[in-house]
């Protein structure tokens, strides 16, 4: 498919993954510098181990993280699997949750698997009205992923320079990726993608528009995969607070050692790809489906956050324990309240899953209006979690000394007398808690745990403006005026409308 240091044999466990990843030789920067191995980079190495959290989780509980493919009819990871049921849709956010529960983290693997989805179902559409062959073409690039078990990057945000201008109306053309040059074997394209979710733990990144797109942006409009290590692309590392913790040496106080996030702006100068691997390629007005689509499946991946959501529920009860104040009625309320607000998200993503229907080319797809409302309280909820989890901290997880210092002959045992919380639990497992507090509340996680809830899958006013698109108010007021004796509707018609909004009332189909 691609001469590049793509792995040849199926990727099983975790452990598989991670040798897959050695020997590419990217481009990668961190600090200035060329990383000679990223897999090795102790900053790099924690998002690694996340990863490779998703492979084994396959292993160990293979229905709820492999399905069998209708493309090759194969056991696959369910990452890579198209949902053609709506169980295959649910089962993507139990998946999700349960990997935030064990890794604390963003485990960088969603957002290739949204992108697969939305446009298995978008090239069977452009393919039914311009006579194209992308959906021949993804489906067989999709079996060959399949089939290798490799992880896929999804890169949709570009730089945007102006966010007022079309692609077009850039001053600098480059500020969206797009095609530079045409020939009979492919097209090459330049441009930067931002924020780019695991994209060098990724073997293959899958290039998107980000945006509606219009007849001037034609040659914005292009979709294909790439390998990670083509020729052509440049990584730039985007660092996160408290990163350089990992390179100090002990573990402590990096509060969750082993698992963290990856993101890296991608800079692709002239990058080639094949005809063969192109999904979309000029069609403009499909733009907007594609975006619209791969939203609406991953603001729904962000039940994700319930899950990391229960390890900081965790944190907040194990810190009150050992400080004795478990028993407390406020402590015991805030442990409730933080509980309802990380099932609020869970609820309304897990809802938007059971409500998906089928889309022409057969793959299932969740409600749009709810995926929204659950990202849009995904920008809120982790914040509000975060204040009780500090709240229940303490201060000390803002002045606690380091690992060092509760390692050092001098004052090390001043710190295990003076940190001392509830009789019979060690100084160190309250620090390591309220260091894992940290980590996620101001420290590496809190880079998935909050900002990325914020702005991953769209800022607020995306979601908000989907809402607005959908919310029907003229038919809420039709609601209201009939109710008010203003106005008499024949019930009938207005059954009708109401099954529109809601769905049908059963759906055998599941
Ligand atoms: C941790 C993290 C991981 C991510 N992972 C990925 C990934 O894997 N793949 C991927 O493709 N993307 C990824 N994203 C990108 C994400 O989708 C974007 O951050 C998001 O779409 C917002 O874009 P931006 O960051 O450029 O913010 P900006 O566009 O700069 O937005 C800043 C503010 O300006 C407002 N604004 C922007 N444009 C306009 C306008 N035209 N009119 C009025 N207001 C406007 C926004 O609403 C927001 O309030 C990730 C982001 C984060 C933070
Ligand atoms: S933020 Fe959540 S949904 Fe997105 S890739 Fe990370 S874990 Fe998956």
């Amino acid at each position: 498919m691609s001469e590049t240091t793509q792995p040849m044999q199926p990727i099983v466990s975790g452990e598989d993954y991670v040798a897959s990843l050695r020997g590419r030789s990217l481009r990668v920067f961190l600090f200035g510098e060329l990383v000679p191995e990223p897999v090795d980079h102790p900053m790099i190495r924690p998002s690694i181990n996340a990863v490779a959290e998703t492979y084994d989780l396959a292993m160990r509980e293979p229905d709820l993280a492999s399905a069998n493919s209708h493309i090759t009819a194969d056991r696959v990871n369910r990452f890579l699997h198209i949902a053609m049921t709506r169980d295959d849709v649910v089962l993507q956010n139990k998946m999700q949750r349960r990997l935030g529960q064990l890794t604390g983290t963003c485990f960088q693997r969603c957002v290739g698997m949204d992108a697969l989805n939305s446009l298995f179902s978008v090239t069977f559409e452009i393919d039914e009205t311009h006579n194209t062959e992308y959906h021949y073409r993804l489906k067989e690039f999709i079996a060959e992923m399949q089939r290798l078990n490799l992880v896929i990057g999804g890169a949709m945000t570009d730089v945007k320079g102006d966010r007022s201008l079309a692609p077009h109306q850039q001053a600098d053309p480059d500020l969206f990726v797009h095609v530079v040059e045409r020939t009979d074997d492919g097209v090459y394209i330049s441009g930067a993608k931002a924020h780019q979710t695991g994209c060098l733990n990724s073997h293959w990144l899958i290039v998107m528009p980000t945006m509606r797109l219009t007849d001037n942006d034609k040659d914005y409009a292009i979709v294909g995969a790439v390998p990670v290590d083509a020729e052509g692309i440049t990584y730039i590392y985007g660092r996160q607070s408290c990163d350089t913790r990992s390179m100090e040496g002990g573990e402590i106080d990096q509060g969750n050692a082993r698992y963290g996030g990856q993101e890296a702006m991608v800079i692709l100068d002239r990058v080639f790809i094949p005809n063969e691997l192109i999904f979309m390629d000029g069609e403009v007005e499909f733009a907007a489906m594609l975006v619209e689509r791969f939203t609406c499946y991953h603001r729904r991946s962000y039940v994700c956050k319930s899950g990391v959501g229960d390890v900081l529920i965790g944190a907040a009860a194990q810190i009150a324990e050992y400080n004795g104040v478990e028993n407390a009625s406020h402590i015991k309320d805030k442990i409730v309240e933080m509980t309802h607000l990380n099932e609020t998200i869970y609820a309304t993503g897990i809802a938007s899953s059971y409500q998906s229907k089928p889309t022409q080319s057969g793959a299932y797809i969740n409600d749009d209006m709810i995926a929204n409302v659950c990202k849009h309280h995904v920008t809120k909820i982790p914040y509000q979690i975060s204040r009780f989890a500090q709240d229940l901290a303490g201060g000390l997880v803002v002045t606690m000394p380091s690992e060092q210092d509760l390692r050092s002959e001098e004052v090390g045992k001043l710190l295990d007398k003076y940190l001392k919380g509830r009789e019979g639990v060690s100084t160190e497992s309250r620090v390591r808690i309220l260091r894992l507090i940290e980590n996620m509340t101001l420290g590496r996680n809190a880079v998935g745990y909050l900002t990325e809830s914020m702005h991953g899958a769209g800022s607020p006013q995306a979601q908000r403006i989907q809402i607005a698109r959908q919310m029907q108010t003229d038919l809420k007021k039709t609601l209201a005026r009939e109710l008010a004796g203003i106005d008499q509707r024949n019930r009938d018609n207005l059954t009708t409308e109401l099954t529109d909004y809601l769905g049908k009332v059963f759906d055998t189909d599941v």
